[in-house]
C-alpha cells in the first residue's frame, strides 16, 4: 500500500513554522522512498489567502502578479532546501476548484458543514479578512499571527476575543461582523466549547461556492482540501491514492485539521488508511532572550540550506522548539561541522591522497568487527527512529556513531601505521570508509548535502535517493576515490550576528513629537575622512555643520572607503553623548539605513546647506 505524505498547503513560503512541517514531511518521504516503499508526497501553495490579496493592494500590484511571485519564491525555496515533493501543487489550479466544490457538496449533504452564525474580521483600511489577524492570545498573552489555535497554549483564537487585534498585513484596526454563513462547528477543549468557523467569504478572490455565486471559499478550508486535490493529481500521475495511508503534517494553528480531515476523507468514501495527523509544535527563535522574527529566506540567506534544514528538523515536529541562535550555532558547529564534516573530510582526504582507491583490507581484528557491528545496529536504530518520525533521536544516533568511528580512526592512527604495518593501515582506512558510507546513506533524508558530497568522494551515485538496500553492499576494494570537498564551513559569529540584526523584533513604544524633537539632527558635509589606525571598521570623519567642525568616529570602514565620503552631505545626530573609540573621542553619530546585509548612509535628496535641520 502506498503512503501519501503531505504537509499543509502554505499561505506564505516565508513562514518558518510551515517550513518546519514541510521539512518533517520531506524527511519522512525521502526515507520511505529510500526504503523502497510506495510514496507520493505533496505540498504546495494556498493561492487564495486573503493575505495575498491584501498584500497585493498594499504593494500596488495586481493580485495575480503577486500570486505568481509567491509561487516562484516557493519553487526557489524548495530547491534551495532540497525539498522535493512528488507534487508541488497550487490551489489556483482549476482541478483544485473541482475537488473543493465536490468536497463541499459531500460535506454539506452529510451535515458536517451547515449554515451557522459565525464572525468575520474586517480591516478598517481594506475590507474583509479571513484569518490575517494579529494580536495577543487572551489566555496566555503570547503574540499570535492568525486565528484558529494559539500556537503557544492551544486556546481558541477568534477575532473578537483576541487582545489588541489588528490587521496582520497593514496594521489597521479591525472590526468584527456577525454573519450567518456556511461553516463548521469545531469542538474545542472537549465538547463543552465550540467555535463556529465560517468556510466562505465575500473577498471576490478564490473558488466560487456552488449555488452562492458571490461567495468564495475561505483559505483555510481551501488549504485543507488541497491535500486531497494535490493527491488526486498524484493518482493521475500513476500513484494509487484511493487506499493510501495518509500522513499529514500541519502547524498547531491547524489543529482543526485533526478533527476535520477524517470527516473530509469519510465524505469521499475513503478512510485515509491509517490516517495519521502530525501537529507540529510551536517554534520560537531568540537571541540572548530577545525574540527574533525570522523568515524562510532570511534563514537560508544567513545559515545556508543544510544548516537551515538541521535547525528545523533537529527537534521532532510535535515538540515545541525554543531555540537561542547562539546555542544553535554551537550545536551546528559541534554536531555538523566538527563531528560529521571534519571527520569525513579528514578520512576522505587521507584515503584519497595515500591510496587514491578504496584500499584492500587485511585480516580484520576485534575492534574492526566492532565498528562493522555498530554500522548494523546504527542503521537499524536510525531507520526505526525516522519511521516513528523521531528525527531528533535519528540525529543523536548518527552523531554518536560518527563520534565512535572517529575515536576508532584516531586510536588506530593509520598514518603512523603506513610504513610499519601497511596492511593494518589499509584495514583501518577501509573500515572507516565503510562507516562513512553508512553515514552518507543514513543521513540522506536529514542532511542531503553532507550525504551527496560524501557519496561523491566515495564514487557512489551522489544524485537522487540511494536505497537503504545499499547499506548491505560494502565498498569494493580498488574502486576509485575522488578528491573530497569539505561538507561544511564553520558557522561564524558574523553570520549569526547578521541574522540577528535583521530579525530582532524591536518593539519600540510610541513617542510624541516633543520626544522626537529632543534629537538634534542636522545635515553635515564630510570635510575629511581617514581610517583609525589598528582598527578594521573604524573611520574618523571631520564634518562641517553650519559654521562648526565636528569629529565623529563611525564603524562603517568595511562598507565605505574614506575617499568616497569626502565632499558628501550626510545626516548626523548632534546631541549624542560623546564616547571614545580606539582613543578617539566621537561627538555625534552618522545616520544610516541597514537591512539585507547592506549599510547605506542617508543623504538629502535635494541640495541643501550643511547645518540644515532634519525633522
Ligand atoms: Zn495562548
Ligand atoms: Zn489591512
Amino acid at each position: 500500500m502506498a503512503r501519501l505524505i503531505t504537509s499543509q498547503a502554505c499561505f506564505d513560503p516565508e513562514d518558518v513554522e510551515w517550513l518546519r512541517c514541510t521539512i518533517a514531511a520531506d524527511v519522512y518521504a525521502k526515507f520511505l522512498a529510500a526504503s523502497g516503499e510506495g510514496v507520493i508526497s505533496t505540498t504546495g501553495l494556498e493561492a487564495y489567502a486573503s493575505r495575498t490579496l491584501h498584500e497585493a493592494k498594499v504593494m500596488g500590484l495586481e493580485a495575480r502578479a503577486h500570486l505568481a511571485s509567491k509561487r516562484r519564491a516557493l519553487g526557489v525555496l524548495m530547491e534551495q532546501l532540497h525539498i522535493s515533493p512528488n507534487i508541488l501543487g497550487d490551489t489556483s489550479d482549476p482541478r483544485h476548484a473541482d475537488t473543493l466544490r465536490w468536497v463541499f457538496t459531500r460535506l454539506a449533504e452529510s451535515g458536517v458543514i451547515t449554515k451557522l452564525e459565525g464572525e468575520k474580521a474586517v480591516c478598517a483600511d481594506d475590507g474583509e479578512l479571513f484569518d490575517e489577524v494579529v494580536g495577543k492570545c487572551a489566555a496566555c498573552g503570547s503574540s499570535v499571527e492568525g486565528l484558529g489555535c494559539c500556537t503557544s497554549c492551544g486556546a481558541t483564537l477568534t477575532a473578537s476575543t483576541l487582545r489588541d487585534a489588528k490587521c496582520g498585513v497593514c496594521d489597521a484596526p479591525i472590526s468584527v461582523n456577525r454573519v450567518e454563513e456556511w461553516g463548521y462547528v469545531l469542538k474545542t477543549q472537549g465538547e463543552a466549547n465550540t467555535l463556529n468557523l465560517p468556510i466562505v467569504g465575500e473577498l471576490g478572490w478564490g473558488v466560487p461556492v456552488p449555488s452562492d455565486g458571490n461567495k468564495t471559499f475561505a483559505a483555510w478550508f481551501s488549504a485543507l482540501t488541497a491535500t486531497i486535490s494535490f493527491a488526486v493529481r498524484g493518482e493521475r500521475a500513476g500513484g494509487n491514492v484511493g487506499d493510501a495511508s495518509v500522513h499529514f503534517v500541519t502547524k498547531r494553528f491547524g489543529t482543526h485539521y485533526r478533527e476535520l480531515l477524517p470527516k473530509v476523507y469519510g465524505a469521499l468514501g475513503t478512510t485515509g488508511g491509517d490516517l495519521r495527523i502530525v501537529v507540529a509544535g510551536c517554534l520560537r527563535l531568540s537571541a540572548n532572550g530577545k525574540p527574533l522574527r525570522v523568515s524562510s529566506s532570511k534563514l537560508v540567506a544567513h545559515l545556508g540550506s543544510e544548516f537551515t534544514r538541521y535547525a528545523l528538523s533537529r527537534i521532532n515536529p510535535e515538540a515545541d522548539v525554543e531555540v537561542d541562535v547562539y546555542e544553535l550555532q554551537k550545536s551546528i558547529n559541534q554536531e555538523l561541522v566538527d563531528s560529521l564534516g571534519q571527520f569525513a573530510q579528514r578520512v576522505l582526504q587521507f584515503a584519497h591522497s595515500k591510496y587514491g582507491r578504496v584500499p584492500t583490507p587485511g585480516e580484520l581484528r576485534e575492534e574492526d568487527r566492532e565498528i562493522l557491528g555498530l554500522i548494523d545496529t546504527t542503521s537499524n536504530r536510525v531507520i526505526s527512529s525516522i519511521k516513528a518520525l523521531n528525527n531528533s533521536e535519528a540525529y543523536t544516533i548518527l552523531f554518536e556513531f560518527a563520534k565512535k568511528a572517529a575515536e576508532y580512526y584516531t586510536r588506530q592512527a593509520p598514518w603512523s601505521l603506513l610504513r610499519v604495518n601497511p596492511e593494518r593501515a589499509a584495514s583501518v582506512v577501509y573500515i572507516t570508509l565503510e562507516a562513512l558510507r553508512a553515514l552518507s546513506i543514513l543521513a540522506q533524508p536529514l542532511l542531503p548535502e553532507f550525504s551527496s558530497k560524501t557519496r561523491s568522494a566515495l564514487s557512489l551515485p551522489s544524485e537522487g535517493t540511494l536505497s537503504v538496500e545499499e547499506l548491505r553492499h560494502p565498498l569494493t576494494p580498488g574502486a576509485q576515490l575522488l578528491e573530497p570537498k569539505p561538507a561544511y564551513a564553520k558557522l561564524t559569529d558574523k553570520q549569526v550576528e547578521s541574522l540577528v540584526a535583521e530579525c530582532v523584533v524591536e518593539e519600540k513604544p510610541e513617542v510624541d513629537i516633543a520626544e522626537f524633537l529632543r534629537l538634534d539632527l542636522r545635515v553635515a558635509s564630510v570635510v575629511s575622512a581617514e581610517r583609525v589606525p589598528n582598527t578594521k571598521r573604524l573611520l574618523r570623519l571631520r564634518v562641517r555643520v553650519g559654521g562648526k567642525l565636528r569629529t565623529i568616529v563611525s564603524s562603517i570602514g568595511e562598507q565605505y572607503t574614506p575617499e568616497e565620503l569626502v565632499g558628501k552631505k550626510i545626516v548626523v545626530l548632534m546631541n549624542l553623548k560623546p564616547s571614545v573609540f580606539a582613543g578617539v573621542t566621537s561627538r555625534g553619530m552618522l545616520l544610516a539605513a541597514e537591512g539585507g546585509g547592506v549599510i547605506s548612509l542617508l543623504t538629502p535628496m535635494r541640495e541643501v546647506e550643511d547645518g540644515s535641520w532634519v525633522h
